[in-house]
């Protein structure tokens, strides 16, 4: 099953795969936009963000989980990241760029059954 042999695989490889298996074209890590995002559309100025739950402090378990070593260290280290990406947001739409944030426990199983048709829609919507 396509799924459990793909459990193990980065989520922004998974992310990749997928959505060129789709048949769409793009770039990788533009460093001139804002946050360097993972996928770039150009000519439909769209980008996806892969984002890791523990890094970036998504809500969901795997994002809320307290780092064990160090955590006085950590956790105002996590809480930049998360406030970093909310400004990465703001300065993408700015220039004019629609963003999709793209989390590591969506694209886990059972959770990525639904992630195709989300990134369909969203890459098609003018
Ligand atoms: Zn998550």
């Amino acid at each position: 099953m396509a799924l459990i042999r793909k459990r193990d695989t980065k989520p922004e490889l998974v992310v990749r795969h997928i959505v060129h298996r789709m048949g769409y074209r793009f770039r990788l890590h533009r460093p001139d936009l804002p946050g360097t995002p993972d996928l770039v559309f150009p000519a439909r100025r769209k980008v996806i963000l892969v984002h890791g739950c523990f890094w970036h402090r998504h809500d969901c378990p795997l994002g809320s989980k307290a780092p064990r070593a160090r955590p006085e260290y950590w956790i105002p280290k996590l809480e930049r990241n998360r406030q970093r990406d909310v400004v990465t947001l703001e300065r993408l739409a700015a220039l004019g760029w629609t963003a999709l944030v793209i989390w590591e426990c969506e694209v886990r199983p059972p959770a990525r059954e639904g992630l195709e048709r989300r990134l369909e829609t969203f890459l098609d919507r003018p």
